[in-house]
């Protein structure tokens, strides 16, 4: 059987990484979603195994030395990782499925699966980006010095990525996410 994509959607924190991925859930239905581990506390409204899952520093490090996750990466002070038997099965399946994570564990990623697609999420603008990470609220002015000083750093490892995607609007920046899927399995060495 025909293995799923690997699509890796990254870019820095605050582009609205998480809002397009939900909408294209609603709008493709047939793509999984990876869930993450984290050991970053819950936010309002956030629900364990659906959001993410929510471990200890204990848990995560046994999950690392069990090798159980694909990649893992410490960003602003908590670790993030994705649950490594989930991704390997669904591609197994033949479906689809998008893992939304930040910029180092999209490098780990391409290098244990290069034949994967990385879409990297662009803002509109670095002022935009402030705005969104401000905006969110649930920061304090510290963590968004250091998120925004991760994100210029981000920004400048596009080159690795094979889709550049601006999120001005999210439905445009969907429906763009969307034709490069469907390019990407009419692609002739897909075959
Ligand atoms: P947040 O705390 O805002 O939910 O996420 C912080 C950053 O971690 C975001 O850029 C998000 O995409 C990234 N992230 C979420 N899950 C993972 C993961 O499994 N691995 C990596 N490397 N980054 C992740």
């Amino acid at each position: 059987m025909k293995k799923g994509l690997l699509i890796v959607l990254s870019g820095p924190s605050g582009v609205g990484k998480g809002t397009v991925c939900s909408e294209l859930r609603h709008k493709q239905s047939d793509l999984v979603y990876s869930v993450s581990a984290t050991t970053r506390a819950p936010r309002t409204g956030e629900i364990d195994g659906i959001n993410y899952f929510f471990k200890t520093r204990e848990q995560f490090q046994e999950m690392i030395a069990n090798d159980a996750l694909l990649e893992h990466a410490e960003y602003v002070g908590n670790y993030y990782g994705t649950p490594r038997d989930f991704v390997e099965r669904t591609l197994e399946s033949g479906k689809d499925i998008i893992l939304e994570i930040e910029v180092q564990g999209a490098l780990k990623v391409k290098e244990k699966f290069p034949q994967g697609v990385f879409i990297f999420l662009v803002p509109p603008s670095l002022d935009v980006l402030k705005q969104r990470i401000t905006g969110r609220g649930t920061e304090n002015a510290d963590i968004i010095d250091h998120r925004m000083t991760v994100a210029v750093e981000e920004m400048n490892l596009i080159h690795y990525y094979d889709y550049a995607v601006v999120n001005d609007q999210i439905d445009a920046a969907c429906h763009r996410i969307q034709s490069i899927i469907v390019a990407e399995h009419c692609r002739r060495d897909r075959f």
